[in-house]
């Protein structure tokens, strides 16, 4: 188990990271991690994601009441309670706009080409959660029924959440549904072979066996 310290400089140079791949621009995504069952710690609202201090983030409950922090937290930190609620195996959540799967999210195509070894093992198929005003309980009841089986969601004409069992894994996961984006695109021009069902089983039981070895 890390120390608190340790995760606040790790989502603040996540932060930095989803604004240097233009990931995020302004004051756009937010990121959650857990520091145990009723205290997450979650980037402040109206803060670049390229620019901030250990200090600003903020310390909240389950509820969603601050516990710690002199700025209100992300507007949505609901989105990111009702992941935690849903999944108790996952300690952290990235949320951002990166452009490539963003707009798979504003054409509403999940992105299910069965194509790139790796992304099926580390993500798997990431499905199109419906549109829902952001900030408001519609995205909790929009992403609810996702949560369970998936460990990456677009957002319908918004953009992508992930999730994970610590920040690395959340935000790797990030970086690898903006990657096969750009590879599904790619794809569009000079075409693709898909795996087949018997290799999708093979990386489904690999994907399995490394999710075992992990906890
Ligand atoms: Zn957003």
């Amino acid at each position: 188990m890390k120390f608190e310290i340790e995760i606040r400089k790790q989502i603040c140079q996540i932060g930095q990271r989803l604004y240097d791949k233009g990931f995020v621009v302004a004051n756009d995504g937010n990121i959650s991690a857990k520091l145990d069952d009723n205290r997450i710690l979650i980037t402040p609202t109206g803060v670049s994601k390229g620019d901030m201090t250990p200090q600003s983030l903020i310390v909240i409950d389950g509820d969603g009441n601050v516990l710690e922090g002199g700025a209100k937290p992300s507007t949505e930190a609901k989105m990111h309670l009702a992941i935690y609620r849903a999944r108790p195996d996952v300690a952290a959540v990235v949320h951002a706009h990166p452009p490539i799967a963003t707009a798979f999210a504003v054409a509403r195509k999940p992105m299910v080409k069965p194509i790139i070894a790796e992304t099926i093992v580390t993500v798997g198929e990431v499905p199109v959660a419906p549109y829902a005003l952001t900030g408001t309980n519609q995205v909790v009841a929009a992403i609810e029924p996702f949560l369970k089986d998936y460990n990456a969601l677009l957002l319908a004409n918004h953009g992508l959440v992930t999730w994970g069992k610590d920040l690395t894994q959340a935000f790797f996961r990030h970086e690898s549904v903006e990657h096969y984006g750009k590879i599904i695109l790619n794809c569009q021009q000079i075409g693709a072979v898909e795996l087949n069902s018997a290799q999708i089983d093979d990386l489904l039981k690999l994907r399995q066996k490394l999710a075992n070895v992990d906890r």
